[in-house]
């Protein structure tokens, strides 16, 4: 059985479409989407052996080798412009996430949806989204196994509409702020009462000019955050 967490990813694939599930280790995400009729076809990127060959293990036993391309390489080096309609990033780090689709901006040719799952960091994919003309069009957020995790979904704009975010929605996430439910308090409470703690050490501090800069930023956050709580 799938993830949860895979699961709501899955549910944002474009219909019918060929995608490209970046870092996919098992390929669990490629095999059930294809299995569940979710998209006609898929590529899986991996760049470390083991994984790769758990990938290709997993498509040959599920018998999808003419659905699924199993493919090493690093980030979108493995995909060509105009192949994919869509992409799926999942299980790592906001700024990992962030990296990838810098490296492979080149490869984002003809790409129309991506669907990304920061473990952390989600503002890190936010704020490229705003840099190279991605449109927020959903955001989920969800608790598995006492871990939470946020999806992020995001369309290639296609005017030159000017596409932008407050410093709150960039941190929180615009439909996640709105949204307000309860995995997402539990998510900040939980980060605000961390960030008062390394406040108050901040201000114990020997020296405290030199951490200045971190602080002011982590005051600002604090402020955003207990307002969109409140
Ligand atoms: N996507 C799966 C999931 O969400 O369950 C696997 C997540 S796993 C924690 C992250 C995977 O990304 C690892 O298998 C790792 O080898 C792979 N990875 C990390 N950096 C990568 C890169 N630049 N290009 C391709 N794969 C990468």
């Amino acid at each position: 059985k799938l993830s949860k967490r895979l699961e709501t990813v899955s549910n944002y694939i474009i219909s019918n479409s060929t995608f490209a599930d970046i870092g996919s280790d098992h390929a669990y995400l490629p095999c059930y989407a294809i299995k569940n009729g979710l998209a006609k076809s898929a590529i899986a990127g991996e760049i470390v052996e083991g994984p790769y060959q758990s990938a290709l293990q997993q498509v040959k036993e599920a018998k999808l080798e003419n659905n699924i391309s199993v493919r090493k390489g690093d980030g979108l080096e493995v995909i060509e412009a105009n192949e994919v309609d869509c992409i799926t990033i999942a299980g790592m780090g906001g700024g990992l996430i962030t990296s990838i689709l810098q490296k492979g901006a080149d490869r984002l040719e003809g790409v129309k949806r991506l669907i990304l799952q920061p473990n952390i960091g989600a503002h890190h994919i936010r704020n490229w989204c705003v840099q190279n003309n991605w449109e927020l069009i959903a955001e989920v957020i969800i608790e598995e196994d006492e871990k939470i995790y946020e999806i992020l979904v995001a369309s290639k704009i296609q005017t030159n509409e000017f596409y932008k975010l407050t410093d709150a929605s960039l941190l929180l996430g615009p439909f996640l702020m709105k949204e307000k439910n309860n995995v997402f308090k539990k998510k900040w409470t939980e980060e605000l009462k961390q960030w008062k703690t390394i406040l108050e050490k901040m201000n114990k501090a020997e020296n405290p000019d030199k951490i200045s800069e971190r602080k002011e930023q982590l005051e600002k956050n604090i402020l955003l955050v207990e307002e969109v709580l409140k």
